[in-house]
């Protein structure tokens, strides 16, 4: 069998692509956060055009719900790793792409190191507290950021740089748009050549910048309107302020992950949502007050001491007696890239 190598022939062409410009894709490194509707475009358009390692974090697996905007994935696939499936999707469009796969959540304990390996990110995300958190990564690793925003028919882009001329998000919006504010996907609905849209200019954007051609919407804000198809460019300056710590607040969203506890009537309840429980009293908690029902037992200094013990895949709830000492590591475990909430209250505060 002949492996079928790639062909850039027809973006070679361009002047301000030429052999140059390829070697220089090839050679560039693009961090992907979110394989849903925006990232899968931005995917395949990246694959096919030759950028030479790409790196992709989503913690999710493929619901069929995603199928109608997330055309690189299949029916037969629900229920697996989305950063898996995207992988492969991208293998199969361009062999020579590197493709690395992070399946974990996009966090403050890893966003930063994340984004410094590459040399552009790209906003795939469907809640305001990853954007913010991509942002703030950005910002303090000086690197270019691509967002994009949708809702229902509409959405807009907008490049960060570590240049005067360019706003991060906090620039616009210093007080942080709390998720549930605007509806996202799952509540607001949308047809999927929206984020489509979005996505394949968002992959335009990344070209611009890591070749260096004109028109990467530097300094401005660019609202898009499906329904009737309108575009407006807003003047978006940076703010003299914009500094780390003032546009980079990744410690502060850290510190109050919102969704961090979890408030349940019983165990029961956990496990019917596919958490895995793990306790993280002391011994002789446990042997002297044992849970209701039989739970993994990792004591706290043992679970902080070694993480690992924990899968970057699952999704877990700690619980401890109060619910302090279950928060305070779940929280740690967070900065780890872990996905981990905590039961509110503790084992003294469940009903059943
Ligand atoms: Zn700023």
């Amino acid at each position: 069998m002949v492996t079928m190598q790639p062909d850039y022939s027809r973006q070679l062409l361009l002047k301000e692509i030429g052999a140059a410009g390829q070697a220089k894709l090839s050679q560039s490194r693009v961090l992907i956060v979110g394989a849903g509707g925006l990232g899968s475009p931005v995917l395949q358009y990246l694959a096919g055009a030759g950028v030479g390692h790409l790196s992709i974090v989503d913690a999710d697996t493929l619901d069929p719900s995603n199928l109608h905007r997330q055309p690189i994935y299949d029916l037969a696939d629900v229920g697996k790793s989305k950063v898996d499936l995207a992988g492969v999707a991208v293998r199969a469009i361009n062999p020579s792409v590197v493709v690395q796969t992070h399946r974990v959540r996009f966090a403050a304990g890893n966003a930063v190191e994340l984004v410094q390996a590459h040399d552009v990110v790209v906003d795939c995300s469907d809640n305001f507290r990853t954007k913010f958190l991509i942002n703030d990564a950005a910002v303090l690793a000086r690197r270019p950021a691509v967002f994009a925003s949708v809702y229902q028919y509409e959405g807009q882009l907008q490049v960060y740089k570590p240049d005067p001329a360019h706003a991060c998000l906090r620039c616009l919006w210093p007080d942080a748009t709390a998720d549930g504010v605007v509806g996202n996907c799952a509540e607001a609905g949308v047809l999927g050549p929206v984020p489509g849209a979005f996505g394949s200019i968002q992959a335009l954007l990344t070209l611009k910048i890591l070749l260096g051609v004109p028109g990467q919407l530097g300094g401005e804000l660019m609202l898009l309107d499906f329904m009737n198809f309108s575009s407006v460019k807003l003047k978006a300056p940076r703010r003299v302020a914009c500094v780390a710590p003032a546009c980079a607040l990744i410690h502060g969203i850290a510190r109050d992950d919102e969704d961090l506890e979890l408030e349940l009537p019983s165990l029961a309840a956990a496990s019917a949502q596919g958490l895995d429980l793990i306790d993280v009293r002391t011994d002789e908690e446990v042997a002297t007050q044992p849970a209701p029902v039989p739970v993994r037992h990792i004591a706290m200094p043992m679970l902080l001491a070694n993480p690992a013990q924990l899968s970057p895949a699952g999704h877990y709830l700690l619980l401890c007696a109060s619910g302090k000492r279950s928060l305070a590591t779940a929280r740690e475990l967070r900065k780890r890239g872990l996905t981990v909430r905590s039961l509110a209250g503790g084992l003294q505060n469940l009903r059943g």
